[in-house]
């Protein structure tokens, strides 16, 4: 019987390095031979592939491991003008057919991906003609009638159609935050100006959310020029007015592609120079250049690729010259393949689209939450406190928090507290979470209360587990009259949300609760209703990475297991994409717990891999996986069945991640949420309309449901919603652990 033969594929990373093209290589070659193919990494992009010989070598399971956290990438990318020569082309064909390789996973940006397309379409032709020259039988060009592509796109620009997020553009946000976070803390000492220039030559996604979650005062896009030929005197008109209403720091953050509406570039040093000209102010410069390629990838940088180069080899398997090649990225929250080319001509529109100045067409090829972004951030911008005449008609809404700090409270708080202001209505923030409406400790927040709440971490109003009962429902029923409270704003976590359907359930009996609530979801858990995504889990999730990448090196020099304990009570997200993006081998989740059997097989295949040369072994266990098979347990089993061939530590990660200034996703995040809440709350108590309800992400689009679905939407006896999204990644968290025996490669 004639042996199948094994699929051979090929995965290079090409053009600009970005954080989180290891992990899309690490997941490339750990799918590959988990799925029986065999993996080849073509080292320096297309020079590798046109010089061939040691440039183009078999992976195995290990030869991927300990990159997951490295940024860059380790399989190297150069610039190739050979590749764009047919000869080029020609000659990298025949060394990939030397290995009988006929998939290729290209990471890269549009330059990248328009030649690997180019490449695929001239493949027939390529090998006629290396047939005819003699240097392949033509039995070997039968033998591989196309040639199968999937591309990934690797660029800290997040410029390309087709995919929501690009691999590496959160961590340059990361990098971004970062440095505007210290720039400000100096700028705020000695009351200076300070102009940020970040990349983007075609894309103003890191400068505007660059902006977002760094609070910054003006921004400059290049798909969005200044409506107005005279752009400087507004900017200067609107720093001056931050000035005047208390700010100590201005920020001005510009995309190095920034232009005016007549295509003239706007440079950092002609912003600064404007601003020293007609502020009188001193302003300093800062270009953040490759800072922003740099650094250790981000969590999301990390598990964002690992699923997206697990994907790419299914696709791949699953190629035929039929159909198209596929774009594997992010769309809605959810990995999704788009047909490559169309998204190449897509991104080009754009890029085709400024230079034209048709900037009504760049920014709708965007897309919307590009576009509402713009908007949020020119609302907030704008934003000042309202002339004295204006607060007469005003509305009184209350703001607090309730369940455990999530990062992200603060900044959805000031979002929050300045569009309400901004549109002539009060703001009362309520102490302690609902101890506050119980005692009646309420104080009135002013524009500059919440000044520099943008980036902070922690919880300044103060929040607690509270849900009230009994006569703390009557004290509150007397609090919101006394306090003339028209809304209430809940930014937290299921307290919060239990306490807001308590007194939305209680309203025949108190009529002070007819009013508008909402619940914002801040919680690192990520367990509430209603949405995919809550406000302070990415911040937990990178602190996971960061304190795991550290536990990790302390292992140099011996055979050794971390058992991590992560919280998430019960609720397994932080458990399994902290697993995803530290490349644990195995993951305990509350939502399957832990059996003796499960514990007996983990040990095993442990010890197994110790015993055949592993150096390191990664378990994460949720806090509530199991209440017997503790970490302790876990740690003492492992340690005194493994005692002559492994070490084992365990590490409780405790508090640490509830703390930290939020990632630059939970403040983007946090303020997108908060506007939708102030618009419902002022459109509901406009209107005398008593809705009371939570908002949250669902597929990347936000949606708002009525507290009276809550009981419908969790689990009966505890804090998690019934529908899961991120359960369905088990699967490939499952693919990147140790394979069978013999596939070791
Ligand atoms: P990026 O992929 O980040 O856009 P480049 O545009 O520099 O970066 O492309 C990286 C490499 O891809 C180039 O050095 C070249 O080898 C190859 N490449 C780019 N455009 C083409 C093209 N039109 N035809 C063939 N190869 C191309």
């Amino acid at each position: 019987m004639a042996r199948e033969q094994k699929i051979k594929l090929g995965v290079l990373t090409s053009g600009g390095d970005a954080q989180g093209m290891n992990a899309a290589v690490r997941a490339v070659v750990r799918t590959g031979i988990s799925r029986g193919c065999a993996v080849y990494a073509i080292y320096e992009g297309y020079e590798g592939m046109i010089r061939g010989g040691d440039l183009i070598r078999q992976m195995s399971w290990d030869s991927v491991g300990g990159i997951l956290h490295k940024g860059g990438t380790v399989i190297g990318t150069a610039r190739s003008t050979g590749f764009r020569t047919r000869e080029g082309r020609r000659q990298a064909a025949l060394n990939l057919l030397n290995h009988g390789i006929d998939r290729l996973v290209v990471i890269g940006g549009d330059g990248s991906l328009t030649g690997a397309d180019t490449f695929r379409r001239e493949w027939p032709e390529l090998l006629r003609e290396l047939v005819e020259a003699g240097a392949i039988e033509s039995a070997t060009a039968l033998a591989h009638p196309f040639l199968g592509l999937v591309g990934l796109v690797g660029s800290i620009d997040n410029d390309f159609a087709g995919t929501d997020m690009t691999i590496g553009a959160d961590s340059a946000l990361h990098r971004i935050t970062e440095a505007l976070d210290a720039i400000t803390s100096t700028a705020a000492s000695h009351q200076r100006t300070f102009v940020v220039e970040v990349m983007g030559r075609n894309c103003g996604y890191l400068a505007l959310m660059g902006a977002i979650a760094g609070g910054a005062d003006w921004v400059l896009i290049p798909e969005h020029p200044p409506e107005i030929d005279d752009w400087e005197s507004a900017m200067c008109a609107a720093l001056r007015d931050g000035r005047a209403s208390g700010r100590r720091d201005s920020l001005v953050i510009v995309a190095e592609g920034a232009q005016d509406r007549h295509g003239k570039p706007i440079s950092a040093a002609y912003i600064c120079q404007v601003l020293e000209e007609r502020l009188g102010e001193d302003t300093r410069v800062t270009i953040l250049g490759h800072v922003q390629r740099g650094g250790a990838p981000s969590a999301f940088d990390r598990w964002m690729s690992t699923l997206i180069g697990h994907t790419a080899v299914d696709e791949l398997i699953n190629a035929t010259p039929e159909r198209e090649p596929q774009l594997i990225g992010m769309r809605e929250n959810r990995i999704a393949a788009t047909p490559l080319m169309p998204c190449v001509t897509e991104t080009h529109a754009v890029a085709e689209a400024i230079t034209a100045h048709n900037y009504e067409q760049a920014m709708r090829l965007r897309g919307n939450s590009f576009g509402e972004a713009f908007r949020t951030l020119r609302t907030l911008v704008r934003s000042k406190p309202p002339r004295p005449d204006s607060a007469s008609q005003s509305l009184r809404f209350a703001v607090l928090h309730a369940g455990g700090p999530a990062p992200g409270m603060n900044t959805a708080v000031r979002a929050a507290v300045r569009l309400f202001i901004h549109n002539g209505h009060q703001v009362l923030g309520a102490k302690n979470g609902f101890s506050g409406l119980i005692e009646g400790d309420l104080a009135e927040m002013d524009w500059m209360s919440v000044s520099g709440w943008a980036t902070t971490g922690g919880a300044e109003l103060g929040t607690n587990r509270k849900v009230p009962q009994g006569a703390e429902l009557y004290q509150i029923a007397r609090n919101l009259e006394r306090f003339n409270i028209n809304g209430i704003l809940m930014i937290g976590g299921s307290a919060g949300y239990r306490a807001c359907h308590r007194l939305f359930a209680e309203r025949h009996t108190f009529p002070a609760f007819n009013i508008p609530m909402i619940c914002l979801p801040a919680s690192i858990n990520n367990n509430l209703p209603g949405s995919e995504l809550s406000i302070g889990a990415d911040t937990a999730l990178n602190s996971i990475v960061e304190a795991v990448d550290r536990i990790k090196q302390t292992a140099v020099a011996s055979r050794r297991c971390f058992v991590v304990e992560v919280m998430g009570r019960d609720c397994g997200y932080l458990a399994l994409m902290g697993g995803l993006a530290t490349g644990a081998e195995r993951v305990y989740l509350p939502e399957e717990g832990i059996t003796l059997r499960d514990l007996q097989a983990d040990l095993d295949e442990m010890i197994y891999w110790f015993k055949h040369g592993k150096r390191l072994s990664l378990v994460i266990r949720n806090e509530k996986a199991n209440p017997i098979y503790s970490t302790g347990f876990i740690t003492a089993l492992f340690e005194e069945e493994g005692s002559q061939l492994f070490e084992v530590r365990q590490a409780i990660l405790g508090h640490l991640q509830q703390g930290g200034d939020p990632s630059p996703f939970d403040r983007i995040q946090a303020t997108r949420l908060s506007v939708k809440c102030v618009e419902f709350l002022i459109d509901r108590a406009t209107n005398g309309r008593y809705d009371g309800a939570f908002i949250g992400y669902k597929g990347g689009r936000v949606q708002i449901i009525s507290l009276e679905d809550m009981p419908r939407l969790m689990e009966p006896t505890i804090s998690r919603p019934r529908d899961q999204w991120w359960m369905e990644l088990r699967e490939v968290a499952h693919a990147m652990r140790q394979p069978p025996d013999g596939l070791r490669g």
